[in-house]
């Protein structure tokens, strides 16, 4: 029997592998470094998913409990990997608890950071309490609290969700586009009017990316069944008058500047690389992307692949990812990885 298999991070990619091995015989060690399970959506309380609609707490907390109770997943909470050393089979790992794992081989599930909205302090987040990021309004909801303004708590009468927060934005250093926030805000922005149904709500957009079919379910459901106003427009500043957040800019459709109070703004905020990936990249000796991100080597063959044999890697680790297609990474990553500690010198990536 090959020697189990190493997973680092337990968020929505980490459990699916851990469960993927687990259910075909095969054992993990499961390394995560807070002490909870479950990744972002857990550890930032998001509220409904997109594309599903399913609360975090249920779905993602589904995946942690089918996890907790495998006997074939150990787990190890509050830890992390200090060395990893060996070839595809015959890996050792020394965790931060003192303890030795023998391991067959590796994947990294460690998803990413989210932007600190400190980096774009134009916008006014840090400087007014009601300008916040869409990870707190998620949090609002799914405690039950409901959207309101932190300064007071009233409830807003209008409020601005700006896009790209720390994404697509060359002059902060972060070219990508983290993909999910379009259509996230739109669901947000549902949420808003559904709860407080007086309340106006505008998306602040450069481009919307609802891809695929989010496009008629998010995009234009906002539009028509929830009133939800779009504005092409590229922001400058927000500010505030003493009583409301000033948002100013140019409507760049019109080729107007545009001056518009609101009561609440929300950054929706991008995916940065995880803070431990230089880290990450030194202990396992992978190569990591130009952008921060754990490169992966190989797009087609062997999914996972990273410049070093035997180690896997899937999820937001590789670059801004959405939970489903995180899942699949991991579900690939795991059959590959599942080969690699039985010997399997095919799963090399494609130079
Ligand atoms: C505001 C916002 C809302 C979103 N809403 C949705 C949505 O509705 N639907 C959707 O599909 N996607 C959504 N996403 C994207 C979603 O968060 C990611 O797709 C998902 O979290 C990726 O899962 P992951 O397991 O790869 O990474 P993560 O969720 O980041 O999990 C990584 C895990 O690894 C751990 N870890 C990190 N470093 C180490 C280390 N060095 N050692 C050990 N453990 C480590 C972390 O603590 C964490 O538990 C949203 C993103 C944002 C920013
Ligand atoms: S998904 Fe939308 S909000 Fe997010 S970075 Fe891409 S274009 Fe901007």
């Amino acid at each position: 029997m090959s020697k189990p298999i190493l997973i680092v991070g337990g968020g929505p990619a980490g459990l699916a592998a851990a469960h993927a091995a687990a259910s075909v015989g095969h054992s993990s060690v499961l390394v995560e470094k807070t002490a909870i399970l479950g990744g972002a959506p857990i550890q930032s309380g998001y509220a409904k998913l997109v594309p599903s609609g399913q609360w975090a707490k249920d779905a993602i907390g589904g995946m942690v409990s089918r996890v907790e109770s495998n006997p074939k997943v150990e787990k190890k909470l509050n830890t992390v990997v200090k060395s990893f050393d060996g070839t595809p089979g015959n890996f050792v790992a020394e965790l931060s608890d003192g303890t030795r794992a023998e391991v067959g081989s590796a994947i990294l599930t460690t998803g990413f950071t989210h932007f600190d909205s400190v980096n774009k302090p134009e916008w006014g987040f840090g400087l007014f309490p009601d300008v916040v990021t869409t990870t707190q309004v998620e949090q609002m909801i799914s405690s039950g609290k409901g959207v309101r303004c932190p300064s007071d708590n009233r409830k807003p009468k209008r409020v601005a969700i700006l896009l790209c927060v720390g994404s697509r934005d060359r002059q902060i250093g972060r070219e990508w586009c983290s993909k999910i926030c379009c259509t996230v805000s739109a669901n947000l922005a549902m949420e808003i009017r559904e709860e407080l149904p007086e309340t106006h709500v505008y998306i602040y957009y450069m481009d919307i990316r609802t891809y695929g079919l989010y496009e008629s379910d998010y995009y234009w459901k906002s539009q028509e069944e929830f009133k939800v106003k779009y504005i092409k427009a590229r922001i400058a500043e927000v500010t505030s008058d003493g009583k409301q957040l000033i948002v100013k800019g140019e409507d760049t459709l019109v080729k107007r500047p545009i001056t518009i109070p609101f009561d609440m703004v929300v950054h929706a905020i991008g995916m940065d690389p995880n803070v431990d990936n230089m880290t990450l990249s030194a202990v396992f000796g992978v190569d990591l992307h130009r952008h921060g991100y754990i490169e992966r080597k190989d797009t087609y063959g062997v999914m996972g692949a990273t410049s070093r044999a035997g180690v896997f890697v899937a999820g937001a680790a590789i670059g801004p990812e959405t939970i489903d297609d995180s899942i699949a990474q991991a579900n690939a990553a795991a059959l590959n990885a599942i080969a690699a500690a039985a010997g399997n010198s095919t799963l090399q990536a494609a130079e």
